[in-house]
């Protein structure tokens, strides 16, 4: 059960329902058997963009190609996509057997043939011998299951996701994420993914788009997006930024920055010691406003005399002297040149 997969592109998707813009002529690539998560706040776009992809929404303008084929005008039932929506979408009345044998039915091929490759898709799931089960009798997690089953036991060429681990439980959601990669790097399948947790984009994807207001923001690799973003939605999306005027730092590195820029600084970058290379150092001093011991780091708060906050993130295993910091004491923290990124769309003023 290796299908080809097939490279996705969408040009210039615009929707809106009413006055409302919900897709901003978005234009986007993905490439044969890529994992590509759409990442953004609720009410972004990101199930209205996978829903023009799956033939569900009807976009005003522009084109879906899918491995050279242009989809636009056709019903989902013809585009070959499987999909996991945000709720399951099974039916319960029906057992776990029967929902998976379903899109085989549909597509009619014969019921002795459908229950051999549904027992194959539930294999793969990490539930055989759950066929005969009703859909009531099983748990968040093995709907979820019987969902992806469901999805890839026509052998789609594209798979489309939308939250599909939205309601489980943290360590179910985190075991989810592997499986589900792993999943799509056995079978290859091209993969949309859509999520509004960003750790899970992270861990999940080869290439993250960050949507915002029907936009694509930004586009790239997990470590690109989170070190370099584009701007502060981006910046502030993608984990905890810091972000200061570069007039406002301190140290010989904050004076080989050009003036009157944002920098954004990632909390867990700052350390309370000097280290490497004085030229390189980025310093900022300020007020301890609050601190909190979170397991596997500390979480300290500045405010800088200029009015700036400034969240740490040290290494519970580096940073015993924490527990000895007193709320209003004065500390001045570093960080690396390097580590210190400009957000290229800001000025400071
Ligand atoms: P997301 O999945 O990122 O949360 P959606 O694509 O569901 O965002 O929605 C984007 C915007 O479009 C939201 O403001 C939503 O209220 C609006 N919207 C979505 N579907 C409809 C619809 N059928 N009718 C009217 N407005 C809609
Ligand atoms: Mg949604």
């Amino acid at each position: 059960m290796r299908a080809t997969s097939l490279p996705i592109s969408i040009a210039d998707l615009r929707k809106t329902y009413g006055n409302y813009l919900a897709l901003d002529d978005v234009t986007l690539d993905i490439a044969a058997g890529e994992f590509l998560t759409l990442l953004g706040p609720s009410g972004s776009g990101k199930t209205t963009l996978l829903m023009a992809l799956a033939g569900f929404v009807r976009p005003e303008t522009g084109a879906v190609t899918i491995g050279g084929q242009n989809v636009t005008r056709l019903p989902p039932n013809k585009r070959n996509i499987g999909i996991v929506f945000q709720n399951y979408a099974l039916f319960p009345h029906m057992s776990v057997s029967r929902n998976v044998e379903y899109p085989l039915r549909l597509r009619g091929v014969p019921k002795a043939q459908a229950r051999e490759r549904a027992e194959a898709a539930l294999v793969r799931v990490k539930l055989s011998g759950f066929g005969a089960r009703d859909i009531a009798a099983l748990s968040g997690g093995q709907r979820q299951r019987v969902a992806l089953a469901r999805a890839l036991v026509f052998e789609p060429r594209v798979m489309l996701m939308d939250e599909p681990l939205s309601a489980l439980d943290k360590i179910l959601r985190e075991h989810m994420q592997f499986e589900i990669r792993k999943l799509h790097d056995d079978l290859g399948v091209t993969t949309i993914y859509v999520t509004h947790d960003q750790r899970e984009a992270l861990t999940m994807s080869d290439r993250i788009a960050v949507m915002d207001a029907g936009r694509i923001e930004q586009i790239g690799a997990p470590q690109d997006i989170y070190r370099r973003p584009r701007n502060r939605f981006v910046a502030d999306f993608m984990g905890e930024a810091n972000i200061a005027p570069t007039n406002n730092l301190q140290g010989a590195g904050a004076a080989r920055m050009p003036r009157e820029r944002l920098a954004m600084i990632r909390a867990e970058y700052f350390e309370l010691e000097p280290a490497g290379l004085e030229e390189d150092r980025v310093e900022v001093t300020g007020c301890l406003t609050s601190k909190a011991f979170r397991g596997e780091n500390w979480l300290l708060n500045l405010e800088t005399p200029m009015g700036d906050q400034f969240m740490l993130s040290l290494a519970a295993n580096r940073a015993a002297g924490c527990s000895e910091l007193k709320i209003g004491s004065k500390l001045r923290a570093y960080a690396e040149f390097g580590h210190v990124h400009l957000l290229e769309g800001e000025r400071s003023s």
